[in-house]
């Protein structure tokens, strides 16, 4: 028996949609295929990363305090996380997670082997582990950790980006605790359950451009190895234990394409598809409050460093200002906003749509989870409109840090003094009013999409649709407001 993921199989069924087209890319590139299934890709693509991450903690200790003069500030939050939210995700999915440093060592001592397979009879598994491979708790297997903790990282994100120690220090703390937990519990439990990137990626790259699936659903039906998640002598037990043979959506999906080498019916391949109209099923509360925390962050960070209100500033850059009383509220205020106000909203909003759809067959929590996934689009979108102007003021940094990037004096490739010049700062809300206008779209789009799924008669749906679409656009005006003044 296929015991998978419990966040990835928590099945509502994706009922009654028409498929949206894909195109299959390792059909049409077979060398992309054939190298996705060397033995050694993860390590060749993770290793440059795990030399930056060295040179990260090593400008940390070493390097220059200054935020914007040491390579761990301005290569992570300014050059990592515009890649991330605005390029890696929504074209990639979790391609960030195929080429993360964080699990390698974890990896590393569970399978005792950086490239090979090794076979054997690990619970569940056609594959030698080391370690206790215990399983998660049950009631920890959702994604409420990593929304607590990203929630928790967030709130002193002025010292994360500010503070070259902080940041070295939170990043090796997540090392240690990916790999402890990997010699504990079964497969990559740190990133499943655990890691407070992963609620996010998990999240928006449901929006994401490409797909991992299998080819033909029956032939895993027929399939009698179930070597995607159990592994072979060719592939490790899909580490976030995953059964392709039911996957349809990106979410849990670390693409490490340890499947493409195991399957033995070549069932598996990437595939190209439209943006943010494929995964719309929200399947849990705890994917819901991630929806509502980011959205909520995106807003609160958007007031913080995009706004006129330099108090608010000084009350999250505790470390600088010193008023442990304004960062309190501020962290209150956030944790507030995150958890219960936002929430509380979308609820109101969703009691408001049964009422006026008179859909009193429809169970509120039905309605509540399905029409979350408008706050997917939409939170991505507000985020890369955020994060444009963070490129665009800061990106020279970027360029003088990495001829300097311990803050030495060095000159590696000559641009060392390169001025801080901010590019074209005049185009900025030219930029983030399409963007997130964008997220309004295709947030919209998606509500109507799960909406048909509910509702056949017409009218009654688009009455449903009317409360959670107007907090959609109240939301979207806040925004602009925030942007455009
Ligand atoms: S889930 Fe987190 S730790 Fe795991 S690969 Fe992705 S980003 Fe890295
Ligand atoms: S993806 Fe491959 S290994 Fe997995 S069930 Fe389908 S055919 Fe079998
Ligand atoms: S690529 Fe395959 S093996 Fe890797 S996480 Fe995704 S489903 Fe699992």
């Amino acid at each position: 028996m296929v015991t998978a993921n419990p966040i990835a199989e928590a099945t509502v069924p994706t009922e009654a949609l028409e498929p949206p087209w894909r195109f299959n890319l390792f059909a049409r590139w077979p060398w992309l295929k054939r190298l996705v299934r060397m033995r050694s890709f993860q390590f060749l693509v993770i290793l440059p990363n795990l030399f930056m991450f060295y040179l990260f903690i090593i400008s940390a200790l070493f390097g220059t305090p200054v935020g914007n003069r040491n390579i761990i500030i301005v290569f992570v939050w300014i050059l990592w996380w515009f890649m991330l939210i605005a390029v890696l995700v929504p074209f990639g999915s979790r391609i960030w997670c195929t080429i993360c440093p964080l699990p390698f060592f974890g990896d590393w001592i569970q399978r005792r082997a950086v490239i090979r397979v090794r076979t054997g009879k690990s619970p569940g598994t056609e594959n030698s582990f080391f370690g206790l491979h215990k399983r998660w708790p049950k009631r920890l297997s959702n994604i409420w950790l990593q929304n607590f903790g990203f929630l928790f990282l967030a709130t002193f994100s002025a010292l994360l980006v500010t503070r070259p120690i902080v940041s070295a220090a939170v990043f090796g703390i997540l090392f240690l605790v990916a790999t402890v937990l990997a010699l504990v519990f079964r497969l990559r439990t740190f990133c499943n359950y655990v890691c407070p990137i992963s609620g996010f990626l998990s999240l928006y790259a449901m929006t994401a451009t490409v797909e991992l699936r299998s080819v033909d659903k029956d032939e895993c039906l027929k399939c009698k190895s179930k070597a995607c998640i159990r592994g072979s002598d060719k592939g490790w037990a899909c580490p976030w234990n995953v059964y392709m043979g039911k996957l349809d959506r990106n979410n849990y999906c670390g693409l490490c394409f340890e499947c493409v080498k195991s399957c033995p019916n070549d069932n598996i391949s990437l595939f190209v598809r439209p943006f943010a109209t494929s995964d719309v099923v929200v399947r849990g509360y705890d994917e819901v409050w991630k929806a509502c925390i980011m959205l909520v962050l995106a807003l609160t960070y958007s007031v913080m460093l995009l706004g006129p209100w330099g108090r608010f500033k000084d009350w999250a850059n505790v470390s600088e200002a010193r008023n442990w009383a304004g960062f309190g509220l501020f962290a209150a205020g956030q944790a507030l906003l995150a958890l219960v106000i936002f929430p509380g909203l979308y609820y109101v909003s969703i009691r408001l749509a049964k009422w006026y759809a008179r859909a009193d067959s429809v169970p509120t929590k039905e309605l509540f989870l399905k029409y979350a996934y408008m706050l997917v689009p939409m939170g991505l979108l507000a985020w890369i409109a955020f994060s444009v102007p963070l490129l665009m003021v800061n990106g020279a940094y970027i360029i003088s840090v990495a001829s300097d990037p311990l803050g030495w004096g060095m000159n590696l490739f000559g641009t060392a003094d390169f001025p801080w010049t901010p590019l074209r700062p005049h185009w900025v809300p030219f930029l983030q009013v399409p963007i997130l206008l964008t997220g309004l779209y295709y947030g919209l789009r998606g509500l109507h999409k799960v909406g048909r799924r509910i509702f056949t008669d017409p009218a009654q749906l688009h009455r449903s649709l009317v409360p959670p679409a107007a907090l959609l656009v109240g939301v979207t005006l806040v925004f602009l407001k925030l942007f455009i003044g």
